[in-house]
């Protein structure tokens, strides 16, 4: 039986072979795994040009998944950094990566990364055409933005932020309801330049079905954008924000009569307190659809920390729903991440998901804990380095600074908690003083 999008095979009863990769990463039956794509709670983003690329499910039953950015821009050119970026973030556990280049010849380092990455790859058409054009924002017609749609789509890529939610209503919402920091989505920004100056309605609102004929041709994941995600915490949860998550409900539900495979974005900036009933109207208005939230960061006062804002909110809207988290680097509101900032990005993310998977419950999650309590109990600091999220760095550290007995660590030395307790159990005299 033939089928076009993976959605379409679920709905069909068809086990593709993207299904059983997936299904057994999760360690979940393949059949359960397809019930829920059928229903549109799970997604396998995977463009059927995209030959590289190793699948992985999204879904908030299963373990979550991050997705890193990267890409050239004006200030920092080099493709080939860029690609080392991409080859570290995919070693170190990123599942997706975003390709969000806004100078040069974007085209070439796409085509790259979907020939070469086995990662998910996504992109938004939006700060392409900007490129792509080379002419003023006023004058690129809403053909060319959907002739954008359809390069990404023949270059492979898996699934695309398309900022359809921005429509003419949602823009007047927006404008009789100032917020602190307006809108801060990049390609939200550009769109309502764009229809302020022409008058026009969102191009990728009103030629949705055109989008989505593209995306069920090459399976393309529709990531409905959030322009008006706040971007502080003044205006989170604020009119803009929900009513175009209203909208983004009613283009899942299209999507979905496509068999479009829809994810929904989400904030953002937003109090701790506000995290959880975000995730939960979110799932409701959309039908369950999978959710990607940017961050959320959680406070707004630390640049040069906000891996560490944005981990605290993903962890909360992971286990509260969220299924796809993007990394935030300490570098966010300063300037393009170097491979350092990358790193402690994916880790803090990596942390995030985790934390979430095991409030979530999702198998395989906390055995990971489990295998490192019992590495420290036995004081075996090599097995501790093998299990641990970032090897190199707790090698580092513990050379740093070596204790005088290799059974102990120098915080504590021969008040060692660890050791102290192993030997007394064992029957074994413990002094302290003059050991
Ligand atoms: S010395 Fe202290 S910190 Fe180090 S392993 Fe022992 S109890 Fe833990």
């Amino acid at each position: 039986m033939e089928y076009t999008t993976q959605m379409d095979a679920a709905r069909k009863g068809i086990i593709t072979k993207e299904m059983e990769i997936a299904a057994k990463k999760e360690n979940m039956d393949v059949k359960e795994l397809m019930e829920y794509m059928a229903k549109g709670q799970v997604i396998i983003p995977c463009n059927k040009l995209h030959t590289s690329i190793e699948p992985n499910a999204i879904g908030s039953m299963l373990k979550t998944k991050i997705n890193v950015n990267l890409g050239i821009s004006r200030d920092w050119k080099d493709m080939d950094m860029e690609i080392e970026k991409v080859n570290n973030a995919v070693k170190m556990g990123a599942e997706s990566i975003m390709d969000l280049s806004s100078y040069g010849d974007t085209r070439t380092f796409r085509k790259r990364l979907t020939k070469e990455c086995p990662a998910m790859i996504g992109t938004v058409p939006i700060y392409d055409a900007v490129v792509y054009y080379h002419k003023p924002l006023k004058e690129i017609t809403s053909k060319e933005w959907i002739d954008i749609v359809r390069m990404h789509a023949e270059d492979g890529v898996d699934f695309m932020t398309i900022h359809c939610g921005i429509n003419k209503a949602t823009a007047g919402r927006f404008k009789a309801n100032r917020r602190l920091t307006n809108i801060v989505s990049r390609g939200g920004s550009i769109i309502f330049a764009w229809m302020e100056m022409t008058g026009e309605e969102n191009p990728f609102y009103e030629h949705y079905d055109e989008i989505l004929d593209i995306c069920r041709e090459y399976d393309i994941t529709m990531s409905l954008g959030d322009a008006c995600r706040p971007g502080c915490l003044k205006d989170a949860s604020d009119i803009s924000q929900i009513e175009e998550l209203v909208t983004l409900g009613e283009l899942t539900a299209r999507a979905w009569e496509k068999d479009v495979q829809v994810m929904v974005e989400g904030p953002g900036h937003m109090p701790m307190n506000q995290i959880a009933a975000n995730m939960e109207i979110q799932k409701t208005i959309c039908k369950g659809a999978p959710f990607y939230v940017l961050g959320p960061l959680v406070t707004d006062i630390a640049p040069g920390y906000d891996h560490i804002t944005a981990a605290i909110g993903g962890a909360i809207a992971a286990a509260s729903g969220a299924s796809f988290l993007c990394y935030v680097t300490p570098a966010e509101h300063l300037r393009l991440p170097s491979l350092d900032d990358v790193k402690e990005g994916i880790i803090a993310s990596r942390i995030a998901a985790h934390a979430a998977d095991i409030a979530k419950g999702v198998k395989g999650a906390i055995e990971w804990d489990h295998q490192m309590s019992l590495a420290r109990k036995k004081l075996d600091w090599e097995e501790m380095f093998d299990i641990c999220i970032d090897p190199e760095k707790a090698r580092r550290y513990r050379a740093e600074a070596k204790p005088e007995k290799e059974d102990t660590c120098s915080m504590c030395g021969n008040f060692c908690a660890v050791k102290n307790m192993n030997r007394i159990l064992d029957g074994e005299i413990v002094n302290i003083y003059d050991e």
